[in-house]
């Protein structure tokens, strides 16, 4: 590199000082959770006013899912619990 382009400590915590990252600016919906601007609230599914998103359609699935999955785990003998019972028969 040549002396003149080289930079100093200085102008590099000049150019620097703008490196910080903002927090995230938020909204407050009319339900009243925090929400990002120009989307959807995930608390009521609310949008311009509008209903957009089924709120209890998507946290009935993500039930249904989640119990899905348990199953899976407890029949393929990978869940926490039949971890447990082994640990137990171990001592
Ligand atoms: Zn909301």
């Amino acid at each position: 590199m040549v002396v003149r382009m080289r930079r100093n400590r200085s102008q590099t915590a000049k150019r620097r000082s703008h490196h910080a990252i903002a927090g995230a600016r938020l909204a407050k919906c009319e339900c009243g959770a925090l929400r990002v601007p120009h989307r959807a609230c995930p608390e009521c599914g609310k949008y311009n006013g509008k209903i957009v998103i089924d709120v209890v359609a998507r946290a009935k699935r993500d039930a249904r899912r989640a119990t899905r999955k348990q199953k899976e785990l407890r029949a393929s003998g990978q869940s926490s619990e039949t971890k447990e019972k082994e640990e137990v028969a171990a001592k």
